[in-house]
């Protein structure tokens, strides 16, 4: 499969700037950020397609090579499937740190630590919850306690798994954690190392197991976490809380706490991002006299005034009425749109009024050429 062209994937001109680079590469790892995209395969290409071409063209030096060769020039730096997630996320941790506003956003990527001939720090498994959230919790940002069930330490052994808090260096590995085998392939014979299977990469095993965690170290419990959620978050984003996981065996890194938010539809408001719709209905009288009603907010009701002749449809738009901008300064818009009420099952009494009402000639439709222009709109929508 042909590469394509870095800068046409991070949609930059050849001579962006770092800036430039950056942003682009912030809005397509956004985009395509495995915690958004769980299970999609395709998601996690482009993600990775990105990854690599920032990687590339943020380093001046690659980007030289790049400019002169292309892909040949730095095609060696990068493996048969691209870049490796966990590199992803190492180096390029304070794009995805300042992403989310440092507010304990972070990927949920689990797996060991280090690498190499280092012994492996076991990780806790990532916990997943999902929130609820009504917009007025979304508007002023809220603290939820919610019940989980997770892995702590176990408290018989202090989160050793030792029953005399003892372990003893393992003896397939000799506490290097790794064994180094060599192994026939197509290049020749070639060393390679993986976790000892008797330690499972500690280095250590413990002797005399304890009896309530069995020598892990950990225990299932219920537990009471308080979760802070930042106001105007959105529907399908996920906050990572650090290390408020699942505990690791015997001591290890726990895992983070992935809380997935969940918004309820509101009565009256639309949500889209930081704006709020509301679909108000005023009267015939009101549209034609003019006057002032009432607007329900997220936080208390305003008064809006009508001008006279106000046309069915209009919408208007109270600024700083809508969301607070998750990450950002300031708030979205209240765009609230004016309907004329059209009564039905009229009285007798109702329609006579009506009817007389239709002799006047200032009642006969008769549209200014800006009124009327929704229909050259619609025309050129239909030619
Ligand atoms: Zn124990
Ligand atoms: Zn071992």
């Amino acid at each position: 499969m042909a590469k394509r062209d870095y800068y046409e994937v991070l949609g930059v001109e050849k001579n962006a700037t770092q800036d430039e680079l950056k942003k682009a590469y912030r809005k397509l790892a956004l985009k395509y950020h495995p915690d958004r995209n769980p299970g999609d395969k395709d998601a996690e290409e482009k993600f990775k397609e990105a990854a690599e071409a920032y990687d590339v063209l943020s380093n001046p030096e690659k980007k030289a090579r790049y400019d002169q060769y292309g892909h040949a020039g730095v095609d060696g730096a990068y493996g048969q499937g691209g870049m490796d997630m966990n590199d992803i996320f190492s180096q390029f941790g304070s794009i995805f740190g300042d992403l989310f506003g440092g507010g304990g956003f972070r990927s949920g990527f689990s797996g060991f630590g280090g690498g190499g001939s280092s012994r492996r720090v076991m990780r806790g498994t990532n916990l997943r919850i999902k929130v609820k959230l009504t917009l007025e919790e979304i508007d002023h940002g809220c603290e939820k306690k919610i019940k989980v069930s997770k892995y702590v330490p176990c408290k018989t052994c202090g989160g050793t798994g030792s029953r005399d808090g003892k372990s003893e260096t393992c003896s397939n590995c000799h506490g290097s954690g790794v064994v180094t085998e060599m192994r026939r392939t197509m290049l020749g014979m070639m060393q390679t190392q993986s976790a000892c299977p008797h330690c499972g990469g500690e280095g250590k095993v413990v002797k005399d197991k304890c009896h309530d965690c069995h020598g892990d170290g950990i225990v299932k419990s219920e537990e009471i976490i308080t979760i802070k959620i930042p106001a105007g978050v959105q529907d399908g984003m996920q906050l990572a809380m650090q290390g408020q996981g699942n505990a690791a065996p015997r001591g290890g890194v726990a895992g983070d706490l992935i809380v997935l938010i969940e918004e309820q539809e509101h009565e009256v408001f639309e949500r889209q991002e930081a704006n709020l719709y509301y679909n108000a209905f005023i009267t015939f009288s009101e549209a034609a006299l003019g006057g002032s009603i009432e607007i329900p907010t997220l936080n208390g009701k305003v008064k809006i005034k009508l001008d006279a002749g106000t046309p069915s449809g209009r919408v208007v738009r109270l600024r700083g009425k809508g969301l607070p901008i998750v990450n950002g300064y300031g708030r979205g818009d209240l765009l609230v749109s004016l309907n004329v009420w059209v009564p039905k099952n009229l009285t007798k009494e109702e329609k006579k009024m009506l009817e007389d009402l239709q002799k006047h000639s200032n009642f006969q439709p008769n549209p200014s050429k800006q009124e009327r222009g929704f229909f050259d709109k619609m025309k050129e929508m239909f030619s």
